[in-house]
């Protein structure tokens, strides 16, 4: 990728050009292509890329892939489809601002060895355990290494024996020279290159040796000009590193003012979820889930199979504005941001999830009717569905019962209710099979009742359920989603997560469609009474519907 229109391609060209237009704002989103991005990444992603639209900037999207082995392009490909999927770009000025941190191992490399000559860096011979047991601790300082105080042209000349692949893993290491007393560990000396012979999978076998990401990260920013480096809190301790490493690279004429900034804000944390990205690995290669995209998941990409919207996702991290505090948000303002965009926009339709026969005893055999319902009652100029209505229906079966609790207004024996959009029914019976079992509900209709008539409203009835007609109802896989941990808190500590998992968080029945439902993948509606429901975007077929529950209409989790 060209860092803005008309760079330099070298590093030391690209260090002598300057900076692009300082004066603008211009952030970063680096993931770490090693795994798949979730509701964590998009409040980074949110931010930084808000900033910059917000104030006219430009937002780059930055692969930091200085770990060979953890990385690949399949995760590449899946950040820029899911970042694009959250509605943010990159292009601006007519540039593409895609940047992979291995594009410049080159000047990073230069930028070592100027190091070394300055006497800022040496090459450790250490071991790599030799070298964490002389770190010292939070309370002790650090020892000296023996090699600390070589001369440059020495460890210059191990650097590129590095270099060039002759030494093998964890023989050496490249590491800045500033403090082994400093009371900030991350400045006793910190590793900046580590052998590794390792493929990379865009540099190849290119290079043997790779830099840390905290050496990286700075370099990455300084190169691309960017202004405002944002981060998470846990690297607080790290800005006086960045900020060393910038002043000494200025100094050696390898960056130039005005060099970037770090700030630090607080990570989303949501209950009942993890995101830790070793904890959703285990949960795929242990068989909790189906995959990285299965509709539990908080991945970004499990997020969208379950039907959550780009524009609920941005609503949420724009609601917990940007803070110094750590906090965990409730599961619940999640949902309920779905809930909030999906309303005013989502068709409705009926759905009958636990179907039960209801018989409409006095409507002739074979006749049928059309009924009229609105497409969404918040938008009149949506216009109307179409529905047939027979003599058989499917209701759920939770609207009938034979002996009804107190306050139950649905369908019992003598009670009247209103088929929604259709009639007044009055129950008359049901028919059990020999274990007593109910396979059908009977009713008749009042003929004068029919909605949107003048008579509807000569009966009133508290109760008011919704059916489709059996002849003609899409029969369709529903799968019932609900929270993957049933635990508020699944990671707190050293609890066990697993444990933690919520046993009913996935369950599939049979359901019929209203009539007219085309499920195409990733098609959404409001099944009225019941919440909102999306085609699954890999399985669902107009002729094989399988349809996800993004959400309930209301939250049962009540607390
Ligand atoms: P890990 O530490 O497990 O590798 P990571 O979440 O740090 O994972 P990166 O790919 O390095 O993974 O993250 C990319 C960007 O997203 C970083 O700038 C990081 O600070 C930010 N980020 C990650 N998780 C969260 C979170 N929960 N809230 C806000 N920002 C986050
Ligand atoms: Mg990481
Ligand atoms: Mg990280």
């Amino acid at each position: 990728g060209k860092l803005w229109a008309g760079h330099p391609a070298s590093g030391a060209e690209l260090a002598a050009s300057g900076r692009p237009d300082p004066a603008r704002i211009r952030t970063r989103f680096p993931p770490e292509p090693n795994g798949y991005l979730h509701i964590g990444h998009a409040k980074s992603i949110c931010l930084n890329f808000g900033l910059a639209r917000d104030y006219g900037g430009v937002c780059h999207l930055r692969f930091d892939d200085t770990n060979p082995e953890k990385e690949s392009q399949e995760y590449v490909d899946a950040i820029v489809d899911l970042v694009k999927w959250l509605g943010f770009d990159w292009q601006a000025n007519g540039t593409d601002h895609c940047f992979f941190a291995s594009d410049y191992f080159g000047f990073m490399y230069e930028c070592a060895e100027a190091l070394v000559m300055a006497g800022h860096a040496y090459v450790d011979e250490q071991s790599p355990d030799e070298m964490r047991a002389t770190r010292g601790t939070l309370t002790e300082p650090g020892r000296d290494s023996p090699w600390r105080a070589r001369a440059p042209e020495e460890s210059l000349a191990r650097l590129r024996e590095m270099r060039e692949g002759k030494h093998p893993n964890g023989s050496m290491a490249l590491r800045a020279r500033i403090d082994m007393a400093s009371p900030n560990i991350n400045l006793r000396d910190p590793v900046l290159y580590r052998i590794r012979h390792a493929s990379h999978h865009r540099t190849g076998d290119a290079w043997p040796i790779y830099p840390m990401y905290t050496y990286a990260h700075p370099i990455e920013d300084a190169l691309e000009g960017i202004t405002h480096s944002i981060c998470t809190l846990e690297f607080e301790d790290q800005r006086p590193f960045y900020d060393w490493l910038l002043a000494r690279l200025a100094e050696l004429g390898k960056l130039r003012d005005p060099l970037p900034h770090q700030y630090e804000f607080a990570r989303l944390n949501l209950s009942y979820i993890v995101t830790s990205k070793r904890k959703l690995l285990q949960l795929v290669r242990d068989g909790h889930v189906e995959g990285w995209d299965d509709p539990r998941m908080p991945t970004l990409a499990g997020l969208r199979r379950r039907g959550y919207t780009p524009a609920s996702i941005r609503a949420l991290c724009d609601l917990t504005g940007v803070s110094k505090a750590n906090s965990r948000l409730d599961y619940t303002l999640l949902e309920q941001a779905l809930r909030d965009d999906l309303d005013p926009k989502a068709p409705r339709a009926v759905a009958v999830l636990d179907p039960v026969k209801l018989v409409i005893t006095n409507y002739p055999e074979g006749q049928e009717e059309t009924c009229t319902a609105p497409l969404n009652p918040h938008a009149p100029d949506a216009g109307v569905r179409e529905f047939a209505f027979s003599r058989e229906l499917w209701i759920e079966r939770d609207d009938f019962r034979e002996e009804p609790p107190k306050k139950y207004f649905r369908l019992f024996p003598g009670n009247l209710v209103r088929l929604k959009y259709a009639y007044v029914v009055r129950c008359t019976g049901v028919v059990k099979d020999a274990e007593g079992n109910i396979v059908e509900v009977q009713a008749e209709y009042l003929p004068e009742t029919r909605s949107g008539t003048p008579g509807a409203d000569s009966v009133k009835v508290k109760g008011n359920i919704t059916w489709v007609s059996a002849a003609h109802a899409v029969p369709a896989e529903v799968r019932l989603y609900d929270r993957l941990f049933s635990d508020p808190h699944p990671d707190a500590g050293d609890k066990d997560f697993i444990a933690a998992l919520n046993p009913d968080s996935k369950q599939v029945v049979q359901g019929w469609l209203e009539p007219g439902v085309q499920a195409a993948p990733g098609a959404t509606w409001q099944f009225e009474r019941l919440g909102y429901f999306t085609a699954d975007r890999e399985l669902s077929t107009p002729e094989k519907p399988v349809i996800n529950r993004s959400v309930t209409l209301r939250d049962s989790w009540g607390r």
